[in-house]
């Protein structure tokens, strides 16, 4: 049994008519006959999921509704859950295990969300195919000749599998809304500081959030609303207003939304079959209503280029904590120096150890100005581009990525060409504002996203738009021709 949409478990819940145990197993039954195929999943603790299942069942007996209630969970393996692994996609985590929970998780367990499983994903969060991760690529439902997405893999593929209604990715600059996107999964990267990123593994820190990742706008939204909002741990956290608009979330009037189609996404290299099902998607808005509106972001043609230099940056960084000494692997060595070489060089993957070069490059005396300095000035530019067109424009509606999943392979010989997978999905992370993707049909046969931007904070109002879509398409709903 696929244990697919959050809301209609919800009900199955507080009715009484299922327990968190048997939704909870019925969870790691699809994981065991269908991860050997797809390899989403990296760790389990199953006694501990059901013992929290357990406990979520006799608090609903007692009477307590809650959104996030008993509903399994899929986490990402580079956020903290005490007890059991962090890999992070990478061996140098090797035997290293979370001695606290993330903010996140601790308080989707508070709220009694049951975590199921531990996902994959490409090494450190860094890619945009799941291909870099040091344990095996997960596997795309649609089609298992092709890559996923990334960086968040192996949760977006739990969520179209059926292994769980809801999962957590991050999103840096687009792990989990390219994935949602190649998946068919709905996943919302939230304003930058809306979600703690206490206990999780940091890459580029100025970029990275935690992203829920559903079968619909309205399923995120569960989660959302019982993660949201300041962590003392973590000074760059902030409330998130209209929070008591999330569950239930109600469809937004789609009456009079002026929508921003910004040129620079639909140029050339967008596939036809792409822009075809984007031309239906928003003809569906215009329907009820809604305007478009033809807008220009001018320095999007920067927004690849700046990324990769502040994101490098910062990873070249924050990756330096990864000794040898602190967590995880530690190499055989004569020396000190010996040691924390040896052990970075065995333990990190090309992909993580060429940003590394890169950022301390951008960073070095000499270049600093001409790199780190120059891309932060573009990404101040990046973002007044976004705060000129929401004077007059509600939403922005773009592609995803230019094409559909790809196959294995493709891209991995050349990191520049999957640098450019990320074309659409980093500009809004430079900015801070948030964004998601949700399915907007198949073309030959495999599934594509649409991209809703919003000004800073308006992360309900987003989400409210894209139930509004939702509740008029039936695209959501499609689940893989996958079986065991
Ligand atoms: N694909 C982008 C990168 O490799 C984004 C990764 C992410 O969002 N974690 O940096």
């Amino acid at each position: 049994m696929a244990v697919g949409k959050a809301m209609d478990w919800r009900e199955g819940l507080d009715a009484g008519d299922l327990s968190s145990e048997v939704l909870v197993r019925a969870s790691f039954e699809r994981m065991r006959s269908l991860d050997g195929q797809l390899h989403a999943i990296l760790a389990m603790d199953e006694d501990r999921s059901l013992r929290l299942a357990r406990e979520a069942d006799t608090r609903l007996r007692g009477g307590e509704r809650s959104p996030m209630l008993g509903l399994p969970v899929v986490l990402k393996d580079n956020l903290h859950w005490s007890g059991l692994q962090v890999s992070c996609g990478s061996r140098i985590m090797n035997g290293y295990r979370a001695p606290y929970d993330a903010t996140v998780v601790e308080r989707l367990v508070a709220a009694g969300a049951v975590p199921v499983a531990k996902a994959n994903l490409d090494e450190f969060a860094m890619g945009s195919s799941g291909e870099y991760s040091a344990f095996g690529p997960a596997r795309n439902p649609w089609d298992t000749t092709r890559v996923p997405g990334g960086s968040s893999s192996g949760s977006v593929v739990a969520v179209s599998a059926g292994y769980a209604p809801l999962a957590l990715g991050s999103d840096t600059g687009g792990s989990v809304r390219l994935p949602a996107s190649f998946c068919n999964v709905t996943a919302l990267r939230p304003t930058y500081g809306v979600l703690s990123r206490y206990g999780l593994t940091a890459m580029a820190s100025s970029l990275d959030q935690v992203g829920p990742i559903g079968t619909s706008a309205a399923d995120i939204s569960l989660a959302l609303g019982v993660m949201a909002g300041r962590d003392p741990m973590d000074s760059t956290s902030a409330d998130l207003p209209g929070m008591e608009r999330l569950a239930p979330l109600c469809p937004r009037n789609l009456k009079g939304l002026r929508i921003g189609l910004p040129r620079e996404y639909f140029g050339e290299g967008l596939e036809p079959g792409v822009r075809s099902l984007l031309e239906t998607a928003l003809q569906v808005f215009t329907n009820q209503g809604a305007e478009i509106r033809e807008v220009s972001l001018p320095h999007t043609r920067y927004a690849i280029d700046t990324y990769y230099l502040l994101c490098t940056s910062e990873v070249s960084s924050n990756l330096s904590r990864f000794d040898g000494i602190r967590y995880g692997h530690r190499a055989e060595a004569g020396s000190l120096p010996e040691l924390i070489a040896e052990t970075r060089n065995q333990g990190l993957g090309a992909e993580v150890k060429r940003r590394i070069l890169l950022g301390a490059f951008c960073l070095s005396k000499g270049y600093y100005d001409a790199f780190y300095s120059k891309a932060l000035k573009a990404r101040t530019l990046i973002a007044r581009d976004f705060d000129t067109v929401f004077k007059t424009v509600d939403v922005l509606a773009t592609p995803v990525s230019p094409d559909t999943a790809f196959p294995f392979g493709a891209k991995t010989d050349d990191p520049l060409a999957m640098y450019l997978a990320d074309a659409f999905t980093v500009t809004a992370p430079l900015a801070g504002i948030p964004c998601l993707s949700m399915p907007a049909g198949f073309t030959a046969g495999l599934p594509v996203g649409i991209q809703l931007i919003g000004p800073a904070f308006s992360d309900v109002m987003l989400l409210e738009t894209a139930h509004a879509f939702q509740s008029l398409t039936r695209h959501h709903l499609d689940t893989p021709p996958i079986s065991a």
